[in-house]
């Protein structure tokens, strides 16, 4: 993978979201296959203590540095990344590549239904999409120690006669990257993005932050304002930041 910094042992591409978008065009172009991770400080953190996970991230072909944690890092260790790439906003840029060069898509994930109101808007707003097939992220697989399963291998079967080209895997991190670290021999799909909650906000379920929010760098803030039962989760963004100013660890390399 060119051009890659490694916060806390887990690979990011220093890249922006033009070039991302053209990187998986290319990929597209090619026939090759191609796995999106989308890594912010909470999953970078959780990846620092476990070098499973750090490594099933590592192998991916494309990694992006989703959160705004990852961009400060950069900044403090002084190998700065050219900006801040979310998950959401790759994946609305695959939309558009796929309405206008007709690559079709299938949405594993979410709950029963969120996929297909998903897919209603996406409709509405791309309309010459190809929609190859949706599935909810219940199912058992390998994202909840259920590799193998039976119904795991009927969702593969099911995405791979869909000749689905373009996959959102919307299984919340770390389940997306398990499940397709583990599941992407057996997939013909070209590309397939982990992008967590990006079914949510399609389904309007979700509201991304206001753009003003997103401008700070404060989604973050948006998101424990509305779900404060996050907070357990989202002080893995204080912890990430003292480690980074006080630790003697190389963290940024
Ligand atoms: N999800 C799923 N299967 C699971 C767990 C989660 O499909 O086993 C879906 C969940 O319904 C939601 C999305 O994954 O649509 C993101 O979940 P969450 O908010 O927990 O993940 P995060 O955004 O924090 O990565």
């Amino acid at each position: 993978m060119n051009n890659v910094i490694k916060i806390m042992g887990v690979a990011v591409n220093n890249t922006t979201l033009v070039d991302a978008v053209k990187t998986v065009e290319k990929a597209l172009e090619n026939n090759n296959q191609m796995s999106i991770y989308t890594p912010n400080t909470e999953i970078v953190m959780e990846a620092r203590s476990d070098n499973t996970l750090c490594n099933m991230i590592n192998r991916g072909d494309l990694i992006i540095p989703d959160g705004v944690g990852l961009i400060y890092a950069s900044k403090i260790k002084k190998k700065p990344l050219k900006e801040r790439v979310t998950g959401v906003d790759l994946s609305t840029k695959l939309l558009s590549l796929c309405d206008k060069k007709g690559y079709s898509l299938y949405i594993l994930g979410g709950k029963e239904g969120t996929a297909q109101r998903a897919v209603d808007n996406i409709m509405k707003k791309y309309t010459n999409i190809k929609i190859a097939g949706i599935h909810n992220g219940y199912f058992k697989g390998t994202h909840i120690g259920y590799e193998g399963h039976d119904e795991e291998k009927a969702v593969i079967e099911d995405i791979n006669n869909s000749g689905a080209e373009v996959l959102f895997v919307c299984l919340g991190a770390p389940k997306q990257e398990l499940w397709i670290d583990k599941n992407r021999d057996k997939l013909n799909c070209k590309v397939m993005i982990g992008n967590g909650g990006t079914v949510d906000i399609l389904a309007g379920d979700v509201k991304r932050a206001p753009l003003i929010y997103q401008k700070l760098g404060l989604e973050w803030l948006h998101r424990l304002i509305k779900q404060p039962s996050r907070i357990k989760r989202q002080m893995a963004l204080p912890k990430f930041v003292l480690l980074l100013l006080f630790s003697r660890e190389k963290l940024v390399e």
